[in-house]
């Protein structure tokens, strides 16, 4: 009789946890202020009040250890939540590994990716203030598919402005906004002074989603009813996804394991920080001493090549300042397959760790990936979203260090959503027509600090 290998390590719905955990209360030092773009002080709540409810705003500064999860949200995550945790026995027999590879899968949730974790707080946070609308923008639509669901949940509206390049060329993510009764616009639009100031000068410009969220942030802004919602990058943000790493903590010891290797990919930071954030505190508590690796694609290295300082979140400049890793507000990555890690800049926590030697951080072509992606679906049987590739990429390469060592590593990764929606990236995979690109360190450097002399100067 051949062994039972249990596949999946499973939470019942009762052991849900039920508190974020807020790594800004164990950071080792304190991460840099956001600044104001006009005075160059430190933001206040009064700044950010126009586009974000109170309740957001105190999460985005708290520094208490936990947040109590609203019972209203608890209700939602529990439709997909507790995600499973799974052992890639198959993956690792086909690697002939001696490591034992864990993945924690988030393609479970309504939109098939993490991002429902924070839309659900973030819209219910909002309705709690009187809010009736919610606005923001989206590049592929992950985050656009998840607005609109997290809306539907407590009857608001979602208007979203979505990349005119991808609003023609995945149509599936708009059918699904729609589904779930969100409003899609392509970007730029008519319907702002943004959007019409690009058309003057542009009438066929595709968009960036800089265009977009200079859109979305201008009708939040004018109608005290309406505010926006982010997706990624910011505080408030990764603190709701540690519900991932909550979890997954509580799945590894009910197998009695503790991980040697962490990996997860990052386009601004924050299914890796969801992940990452509540290992780094058992790291800091003595209780396990994991390696974090951050995975970023080769085409867009804000961590491994990117310049540590002061910029916008956005192309069009409307935003306060944050200290990140960046490529340069302006930066346009080349059209990569994994839409959701073109990001220009990072998460300011994630920057903050990795600057503090928290963290590291590798870039992976998106061949390497997409090999890993093609090897993970046939073992596993998920076809993983071109992001977390990266992850697996890396992953995958540990697995294989441990072949040769006959180490046995235990390496847990975030599976943050599958690519049903994205198989059209694995076509020009398999029919070769996907490319890798590296950026000159020197040539990189020079455009980032051009794009940084067009900043306010700083007091
Ligand atoms: C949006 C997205 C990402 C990138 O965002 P992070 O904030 O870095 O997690 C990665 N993977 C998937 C599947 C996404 O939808």
């Amino acid at each position: 009789m051949p062994e039972v290998k249990q596949h999946k390590i499973l939470l019942e719905e009762s052991e849900l946890p039920t508190r974020w955990y807020n790594v800004l209360h164990d950071l080792p030092t304190p991460p840099p202020p956001v600044l104001h773009p006009g005075t160059g002080q430190p933001v206040g709540p009064e700044d950010l009040a126009p586009l974000f409810p109170m309740a957001l705003i105190e999460q985005e500064v708290s520094t208490a250890q936990y947040v109590d999860i609203p019972p209203e949200v608890l209700d939602v995550y529990r439709l997909w939540r507790p995600s499973p945790l799974f052992r890639a026995h198959r993956l690792e027999a086909a690697l002939q590994t001696p490591a034992r590879i864990y993945y924690k899968y988030e393609g479970v949730s309504p939109a098939g990716s993490h991002k429902p974790n924070t839309a659900v707080p973030q819209a219910y946070y909002n309705k709690q203030a009187g809010i009736s609308k919610l606005t923001t923008e989206t590049g592929a639509g992950q985050w656009g598919t998840s607005l609109a669901f997290a809306c539907a949940q407590y009857d608001m509206e979602c208007e979203i402005w979505q990349v005119r390049a991808s609003y023609d060329q995945k149509p599936y993510r708009k059918m699904m906004i729609e589904t779930f009764g969100g409003t899609v616009h392509p970007s730029p639009s008519d319907l702002t002074e943004a959007g019409r100031a690009i058309l003057a000068a542009d009438p066929d410009s595709t968009g960036s989603l800089g265009i977009a969220i200079s859109e979305a942030v201008e009708v939040a802004a004018q109608d005290p009813t309406v505010n926006y919602a982010l997706g990624s990058v910011l505080n408030h943000v990764l603190l709701h996804q540690t519900i991932i790493g909550e979890e997954a903590l509580l799945q590894l010891a009910k197998v009695g394991e503790t991980p040697d290797l962490l990996v997860g990919c990052t386009g601004g930071g924050s299914n890796f920080g969801g992940l990452m954030f509540p290992f780094l505190r058992e790291r800091w508590a003595g209780r396990m001493d994991p390696v974090v690796r951050a995975v970023e694609p080769s085409a867009c290295p804000s961590l491994t090549q990117g310049t540590y300082a002061y910029d916008f979140g956005d192309t069009a400049g409307m935003t306060p300042l944050m200290k990140m890793h960046t490529l340069g507000h302006d930066f346009v990555p080349d059209p990569i397959h994994s839409g959701g890690l073109r990001y220009h800049g990072m998460s300011p926590l994630i920057s903050h760790l990795y600057e503090t030697d928290e963290i590291e951080a590798v870039a992976k072509q998106q061949t390497e990936c997409f090999a890993a992606g093609v090897l993970f679906a046939r073992t596993e049987g998920i076809v993983p979203a071109p992001e977390p590739t990266h992850a697996l990429a890396a992953a995958v390469e540990e697995a294989i260090r441990c072949r040769e060592t006959g180490e046995d590593k235990v390496i847990l990764t975030a599976l943050c959503g599958h690519g049903h929606l994205d198989l059209p990236a694995y076509a020009a995979y398999l029919e070769g027509s996907v490319t890798d690109t590296s950026w000159d360190d020197s040539e990189l450097q020079a455009a980032v600090a051009q794009a940084l002399t067009r900043l306010p100067q700083l007091a």
